[in-house]
């Protein structure tokens, strides 16, 4: 029978434990305060804003939002994260993605101060990841580590799947998965023969927006699932992972909704209070 990772019953957990420290902080003069910079008017991305924004006020933390318009130019955007940068008074701040075309992305990234860089997606951080030294990482990969550890799945010496290989997911996630001593294996769109590779996996990640793109064929028998995927079907949420027969296959696995997206909410809001900590020191 399988068991239900459930991230949102951990997430409110941490949640509860991170409130406590965000009111030591206060009793010491200082409130975590961050920024998160919005270009242009995607969705999705307004509305991951709002929950940031939601989870924060439940924390006590301070977040602004920074919503610039769809033709908003590099500089003017560069410009801004310079002055965040520069205000002491910021402990934190990240670029929502995707920007608008006329944007460079990465250079916007490049730009953050790594102190302050709450998503771990500077390229320092992103070098001090790899080079095992890190002191900030992408909340999403962070999440997985916890919720894993939380429930004592050990990884060590297990065969880790990830499929996807973005900079925001499956890279830093491939990462932390090493330093757990798991042997790692990332595929994507261009993996030859992916069931043979997946079926291999005794913990199999998703984090690819394909959704039911992780069938039960796929997956063997007593691993561990977990699905990042973020997919509307038919007016629902679903994942990349087809829930209700792989789900007969696992010895665990994450729903979606209430897995993996609770808790990079609570891991964003987990990493403000660590660089606000770490500023302070
Ligand atoms: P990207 O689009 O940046 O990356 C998707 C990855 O999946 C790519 O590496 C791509 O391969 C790979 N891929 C796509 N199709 C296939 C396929 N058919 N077979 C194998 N690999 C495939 O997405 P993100 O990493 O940003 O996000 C992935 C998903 O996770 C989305 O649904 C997103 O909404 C969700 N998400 C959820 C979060 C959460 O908190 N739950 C947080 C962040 C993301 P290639 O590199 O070759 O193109």
């Amino acid at each position: 029978m399988e068991k239900i990772l459930d991230g949102k019953a951990f997430a409110n957990l941490l949640g509860q434990n991170l409130k406590e420290k965000v009111k030591k902080l206060k009793d010491e003069g200082i409130t975590p305060h961050f920024c998160v910079i919005n270009i242009g008017d995607d969705p999705a991305s307004k509305i991951y804003v709002r929950t940031k924004k939601r989870r924060a006020e439940k924390m006590g933390i301070i977040q602004d939002i920074y919503q610039m318009p769809a033709d908003t130019k590099q500089e003017e955007a560069l410009a801004l994260i310079d002055k965040l940068n520069a205000d002491p008074a910021i402990n934190g701040l990240m670029v929502q993605l995707p920007a608008p075309k006329q944007i460079d992305a990465d250079a916007l990234l490049e730009r953050i101060d790594p102190n302050k860089d709450v998503d771990g997606l500077t390229p320092a951080n992103i070098g001090h990841l790899w080079m095992g030294n890190h002191f900030v990482e992408p909340a999403t990969a962070e999440g997985i580590i916890a919720l894993l550890k939380h429930y004592e799945i050990p990884l060590e010496g297990k065969n880790v799947v990830i499929i996807g290989r973005s900079n925001i997911v499956g890279k830093p996630l491939a990462a932390l998965m090493l330093e757990q001593n798991a042997t790692v294996t990332i595929a994507h769109s261009r993996t030859k023969n992916l069931g043979e590779i997946t079926k291999k996996a005794d913990v199999l990640v998703s984090a690819t927006g394909q959704a039911f793109l992780v069938k039960a064929d796929m997956v063997k028998d007593g691993a561990v699932v977990v699905d990042v995927g973020m997919n509307h079907v038919d007016g629902k949420l679903v994942g990349d992972v087809d829930f209700d027969k792989v789900k007969e296959k696992t010895s665990y696995i994450t729903p979606v909704p209430g897995g993996v997206g609770p808790l990079t909410v609570q891991f964003l809001m987990e990493a403000v209070v660590k660089l606000t900590r770490r500023q302070n020191k």
